[in-house]
């Protein structure tokens, strides 16, 4: 099969890609970004080449050149999952995975739940714009901890839980079902949660073929380097992405009143409208807990959450602030000092 059809393209990306490039400009998807380089499928076959500037694992790119192909841009993304970047003053987003259809957030059954991780895993998903769904894995194991698999349904709230197991081969073909022609799967979840065993037991002999890619670098070695877009046949495709193990949320609001909805209708209810949940006189929120209707324990959850993407915004600002230089610092030295001003006039 052509190369590109096994990596999803369809006749709707070849419609964009018209739209988008000039004739004469080749498609092709990003299946691994490494510092400043990217692996390319193309209908060549696996490409090494330059990033083209922030591309991510899943991006579809346009190609130009005869013999040396240079990436000229990426279409635009029907989804897309972002993570704050670590140790970035300037809070900025790094893009980790474009044009997924699917979002796997993987629990395995050997070991408690984190509902917590479930919640924060379930925000990002959502915040993505792709479907998300629960794979329950190590189905084999669940009989230690019987009660997970109903736990999860309950917190998954409405998402669909598929259950599996790498090494029985159950619940296999069900999740394989799911996943179209031309559509792309990604896993999130911890290391160590069974996502590479699930990966090899649905590739099969697949994997052999596309798990590591033979390629020359610019001084002519040859370099072995993991794909993490893995094609299962009829374009449908399993992503895994090490970057997705474990992240910090990006301007996930959207994604957390998809999880939260109940906990920020009660918002409406309390007395205050700027009632801060803690302990003011009529807070609905304080009320369902003491009713039990609201457990404590996901009300924490929203309001770290919450906290966190507040402390995003506060920085980003920042950011933004500094961008606008010494006129926005004049701006602000005289905002800042009138409302001194006025602080000690009350005072006073
Ligand atoms: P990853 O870090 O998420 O990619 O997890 P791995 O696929 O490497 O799996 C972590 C561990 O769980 C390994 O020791 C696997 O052998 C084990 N494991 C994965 N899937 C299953 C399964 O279905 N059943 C059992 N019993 N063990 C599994
Ligand atoms: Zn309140």
């Amino acid at each position: 099969m052509n190369t590109l059809l096994q990596y999803g393209f369809t006749d709707r990306i070849g419609a964009l890609f018209s739209f988008h490039f000039p004739s004469g400009v080749q498609p092709g998807r990003i299946v691994r970004t490494d510092r400043g380089r990217v692996l390319v499928a193309t209908t060549e076959g696996i490409l090494h080449l330059d990033d083209a500037g922030s591309l991510a694992t899943g991006d579809w790119v346009g190609l130009r050149g005869d013999g040396d192909r240079v990436v000229v841009g990426h279409l635009p993304r029907s989804t897309l999952l972002q993570r704050k970047r670590a140790y970035d003053p300037l809070s900025e987003a790094q893009a980790l995975a474009a044009n997924i259809d699917l979002l796997g957030v993987v629990v395995p059954l050997d070991r408690p739940l984190s509902t917590n991780r479930l919640e924060r895993t379930l925000v990002a998903a959502w915040d993505s714009g792709a479907v998300p769904l629960v794979i329950l894995t190590k189905a084999d194991l669940t009989s230690r901890f019987d009660g997970v698999v109903a736990e999860t349904v309950d917190r998954a709230r409405g998402v669909e839980v598929l259950t599996t197991s790498a090494e029985a081969g159950d619940g296999l073909e069900h999740l394989r079902g799911r996943i179209g022609a031309g559509q792309t799967l990604a896993l999130l979840g911890p290391s160590g949660a069974g996502k590479s065993s699930l990966i090899n037991a649905l590739a099969g002999d697949a994997r052999q073929d596309t798990g590591e890619v033979r390629t020359t670098d610019g001084r002519g070695r040859h370099t072995t380097t993991a794909r993490e877009l893995v094609p299962l046949g009829d374009g449908a495709i399993l992503m895994d992405t090490p970057g997705l193990r474990g992240f910090a949320l990006w301007d996930a609001e959207d994604g957390l009143s998809r999880v939260f909805g109940d906990v920020e209708e009660l918002f409406a209810g309390c007395r205050f409208r700027d009632c801060s949940h803690e302990s003011e006189p009529g807070c609905a929120v304080q009320a369902a807990i003491a009713a039990g209707d609201l457990e404590e324990r996901r009300w924490l959850s929203y309001r770290k959450m919450d906290r966190e993407l507040a402390s995003l915004h506060r920085r980003q600002d920042v950011a933004e602030q500094r961008r606008y230089g010494r006129a926005f610092h004049r701006v602000a030295r005289d905002a800042a000092m009138a409302k001194d001003y006025r602080n000690r006039y009350r005072e006073g």
